[in-house]
């Protein structure tokens, strides 16, 4: 396997290029937006020079991975792919689409892989007529960091294509775990009911946005608070989540709470718009709470 394309240029897809191009394959990094992909090339060019920086890895090698690394703006630009990673919004319609597009341009063998947080693999596969070589393969944020990779088996999922992608992120030096398709998975089930819970506390005025993340912080060994962790995921993408949960399970329990459905819907969704529970103009090192929950 040599050839990856990776689909949307945002958050997680600048990483997961990152991490496949440092590791040799050459990566085709895929998005709709030309001034997602000129950031995300951004973004992959200034985490080499901090790992160089710190002495993680040569210069050789940041010059190596930024050469791996080529763009497009259509899904054309994957046809030869012999793995093709789906890193685009999380919204059904879209990934379907592009499923259903990736199916009729890559080759037979090509398995096609999701990089989604909640959507149901079977579904997603349902979308294809290849439904044995669609896997889910979810890297956490950010990708050249973070060492799981949560792989989720679909319903149709081979015990061949299976075995290859946990292979393959042993290769890139990550620890993959093996879950089967329910909503959430394993990771987004339980992490996103608590953040859900910390909004609603913030909602219901108990503490504030500081007070509820020190005390996850301090008293539970999080290296992050709730509502920090929200901003950075994307609060967008939370909400994403949390209606997959609430809708796969029909259980009242998985209901987002409204404060959160309001800041997204005014476009309030954390370090990617500079603003959320925190405000990151300043940048996000030195966090500092947004003025709408000062009191
Ligand atoms: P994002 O909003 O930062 O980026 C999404 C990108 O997809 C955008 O650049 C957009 O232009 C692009 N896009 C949209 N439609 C497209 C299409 N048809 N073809 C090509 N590109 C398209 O989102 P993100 O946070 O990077 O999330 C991407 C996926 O990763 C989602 O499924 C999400 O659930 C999952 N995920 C996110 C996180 C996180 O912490 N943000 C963690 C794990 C998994």
């Amino acid at each position: 396997m040599r050839k990856i394309s990776v689909i949307g240029a945002g958050t997680m897809g600048n990483g997961i290029a990152h991490v496949f191009a440092m590791n040799g394959f050459n990566v085709t990094l895929v998005d709709v937006s030309e001034d997602a992909l000129k950031k995300a090339v951004a973004t992959v060019s200034k985490n080499l020079d901090r790992m160089v920086a710190k002495g993680s890895i040569k210069e050789e090698v940041k010059n190596s991975t930024l050469k791996n690394l080529v763009t497009g703006t259509t899904l054309d630009a994957c046809k030869d792919s012999d793995l093709v990673i789906e890193a685009a919004t999380e919204n059904s319609e879209i990934k379907l689409k592009i499923f259903k597009q990736l199916d009729e341009l890559c080759k037979k063998e090509t398995i096609l892989a999701s990089n989604t947080s909640s959507i149901s693999i079977t579904k997603i596969a349902a979308a294809t007529n290849r439904a044995d070589k669609v896997i889910g393969m979810h890297f956490m944020n950010p990708v050249p960091v973070m060492k799981l990779v949560e792989i989720i088996k679909g319903y149709a999922t081979s015990d061949e294509v299976l075995k290859t992608i946990m292979e393959l992120s042993l290769k890139l030096g990550k620890s993959p775990v093996e879950v089967n398709d329910y909503p959430g998975f394993v990771a987004n089930r339980i992490l996103m009911p608590m953040i859900n819970e910390a909004i609603y506390t913030l909602y219901e005025g108990v503490a504030g946005v500081e007070e509820i993340d020190i005390v996850m912080k301090l008293g539970m060994a999080h290296p992050m608070g709730p509502l920090q962790l929200a901003d950075f995921i994307g609060l967008d993408v939370c909400l994403a989540i949390l209606r997959v949960l609430h809708e796969g399970f029909g259980n009242p329990k998985y209901a987002p709470c409204p404060l959160l459905i309001n800041m997204v819907t005014a476009g309030y969704l954390g370090v990617k718009t500079n603003e959320g529970f925190y405000n990151y103009a300043l940048g996000v090192k030195d966090l500092v709470v947004s003025p709408r929950f000062i009191k």
